[in-house]
C-alpha cells in the first residue's frame, strides 16, 4: 500500500516535469527556481507524502502547476493545519518557507517515530506555491494582473486605502480586485476548493498564509481586513499568541488584526473564515505572515534598485536566517492544533479572553 502511494506521489511530479520540453525546464530554472525546488523536495519525500496538480496556470507556452500536497491523518474529526505561500508572486520567500518546512517534514517522516505519531492526529495540507504564474513573470498580482489577495467577494465597511485597499480601475495597476462577483481568479478557486473539502465540520483548523513586504518587524495578522470590528472567535486568537509567547518568549511576532494596518476590499482570509464558520461548529483561524522586509532594506539599502529588494532578504546569511527561524512557528501551529483541546478556550475563559483581546487590540475602534 505504502509503495503504491509512493509511485503516485512520485509519478505526479515525474509527470509533470516530463511533460516540459529542454528550453522549457531551463526557463523554469531561471524564472520560477521555487518550483524546481518544490519539485525536487516533493520528488524525494517518502511514500507518506502525497501530491497533486490542483490547478494549471498558462503562462507563455507553460503550464504551470499548482501543488497541493497532504501528510497524516485522514479522519474528517482530526484538525487541519493549511500552510499557502506564493500568493503575491514578488513575495517568493514566503513560498521558500513553506517549501523549506515542507522539506523539513519530510526528512523527519523518515525516522523521527515520535513526529510520525504525531502526524496520526492531524491533517497537514500545503499549497507553496499558489500563484506560479505570478511568480514567473516576477509580479504581484496573477498572469491576469488580479491580486490574489483581493479577489474574494467581500467589500470593505469603511474607507479601505486608496488603491492598496483593492481597485476595480485596471489590472496595469496594483491591488486590481479583478471581477470578484464573476468568480474568483482559477488560482483563488483552487484554494476555495482545498477549504471547502477540508475544513467545514472540522473540530479545529488553522492556516498560515505566508507574505513579506510590509514592516520593520514579521507580524502575525489575523482577520478581518474588510472591517475594523473584531471576529467572532477573537478569544482563540488571544488564546493562541499566550501561548506561543509563553513557550517561545524569545520571539518576536507582533500579532494583531490586519484592520490595525489598513482596510481592504476581497481578503481571502477574511471570506474564508466567515465561509467556514457559517458552516459548521468548530474553530478555524486563518493566520497571515507578514515577514518584515524593511529592516532587510535598511540593512542594505541597494536592494532597492531590484524589485524583487523589497521582499526578498537577498543576501545568503540573511536569507538562510528567515528560512529557518519560521520552522519553529509552524512547527508551533502543527502542534497547537493538535492539542487544540487543551487551550481552546470555553465559557468565562473565553469570555475573559475575549475581553483582554477587545482591549488590547480594539481599544480605539
Ligand atoms: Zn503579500
Amino acid at each position: 500500500m505504502a509503495e503504491l502511494k509512493q509511485q503516485t506521489c512520485h509519478r505526479e511530479v515525474a509527470e509533470e516535469k516530463a511533460r516540459r520540453s529542454t528550453g522549457q525546464r531551463h526557463c523554469l530554472r531561471t524564472f520560477l527556481p521555487e518550483l524546481v525546488e518544490l519539485e525536487r523536495t516533493l520528488a524525494d519525500a517518502p511514500a507518506a507524502v502525497c501530491t497533486r496538480v490542483i490547478e494549471r496556470i498558462a503562462v507563455k507556452d507553460l503550464a504551470l502547476p499548482v501543488y497541493r500536497v497532504d501528510i497524516g491523518a485522514a479522519g474528517p474529526d482530526k484538525p487541519v493545519v493549511l500552510m499557502v505561500g506564493g500568493v503575491h508572486g514578488l513575495e517568493r520567500i514566503g513560498s521558500q518557507v513553506v517549501t523549506a518546512w515542507l522539506g523539513s517534514l519530510a526528512e523527519r517522516m523518515r525516522w523521527d517515530d515520535h513526529f510520525n505519531e504525531l502526524l496520526e492526529k492531524v491533517r497537514i495540507v500545503v499549497l507553496p506555491i499558489l500563484n506560479p504564474g505570478g511568480m514567473f513573470l516576477n509580479q504581484r498580482a496573477n498572469p491576469s494582473g488580479v491580486d490574489l489577495m483581493r479577489n474574494a467577494p467581500i467589500t470593505a465597511q469603511g474607507e479601505s486605502t486608496f488603491l492598496l485597499g483593492g481597485q476595480r480601475l485596471s489590472p496595469r495597476l496594483p491591488w486590481y480586485t479583478g471581477e470578484p462577483e464573476q468568480g474568483m481568479e482559477p488560482e483563488c478557486e483552487a484554494l476555495k476548493a482545498v477549504i471547502d473539502e477540508m475544513l467545514p465540520g472540522r473540530p479545529f483548523s488553522l492556516a498560515l498564509d505566508c507574505h513579506s513586504g510590509f514592516g520593520w518587524q514579521d507580524q502575525i495578522w489575523f482577520p478581518y481586513a474588510y472591517r475594523r470590528r473584531p471576529m467572532r472567535r477573537i478569544d482563540s486568537v488571544m488564546a493562541l499568541k499566550l501561548l506561543w509567547e509563553q513557550a517561545y518568549p524569545n520571539h518576536r511576532y507582533v500579532f494583531e488584526p490586519q484592520s490595525a494596518h489598513y482596510l481592504t476590499h476581497g481578503d481571502l482570509w477574511d471570506y474564508f473564515y466567515k465561509q467556514v464558520n457559517r458552516q459548521g461548529a468548530g474553530t478555524f483561524i486563518p493566520l497571515t505572515l507578514e515577514m518584515g522586509s524593511w529592516r532587510w532594506l535598511r540593512k542594505r539599502p541597494r536592494q532597492l534598485f531590484r524589485m524583487e529588494g523589497f521582499f526578498n532578504p537577498l543576501v545568503p546569511h540573511r536569507h538562510q536566517r528567515v528560512l529557518r527561524s519560521h520552522l519553529l512557528l509552524m512547527d508551533f501551529l502543527l502542534h497547537a492544533a493538535v492539542s487544540h483541546d487543551n487551550w481552546l478556550p470555553t465559557g468565562d475563559q473565553a469570555r475573559v479572553l475575549r475581553e483582554a483581546a477587545l482591549t488590547h487590540w480594539y481599544r480605539e475602534a
